[in-house]
């Protein structure tokens, strides 16, 4: 998608602070963060959010990125992984990614 923001990101037209990349993913601190980490796993290709077909190998490498963020940021004490999914719930960007929340004790709003 030409203007989508997350592909510009992913295709290194737009910069950002990678934590961990491969072929089917990227993952890259969020700019507005919520948490003393904040990090987005975001696929490389296009998908509006969790249910737009994401295939399970992507699926997969996704949830193989969470975990090397979660080395890469030394989240030992745990962290919260969310994936707005819709207007409604406060999706902003419709190209898929799942926030990596940790640094701090989140307590338990909002699961
Ligand atoms: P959503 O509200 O769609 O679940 O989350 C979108 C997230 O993307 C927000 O937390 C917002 O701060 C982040 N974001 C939006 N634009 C950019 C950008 O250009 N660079 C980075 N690193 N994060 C962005
Ligand atoms: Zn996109």
């Amino acid at each position: 998608m030409s203007d989508c923001i997350f592909c510009k990101i992913a295709n290194h037209e737009i910069p950002s602070t990678v934590v961990y990349e491969d072929d089917v993913v990227i993952a890259f601190d969020d700019l507005n963060p919520q948490a003393p980490v904040h990090t987005l796993v975001v696929p490389k290709a296009h998908y509006e959010n969790i249910v737009d077909g994401v295939p399970a190998e992507t699926l997969a490498a996704m949830a193989n990125a969470v975990a090397e963020v979660a080395r890469a940021k030394g989240l030992d004490q745990g962290f919260r992984v969310i994936t707005n999914t819709g207007a409604a719930a406060g999706q902003t960007v419709m190209h898929l990614h799942w926030h990596v929340l940790g640094g701090r004790d989140l307590g338990e709003g909002l699961v």
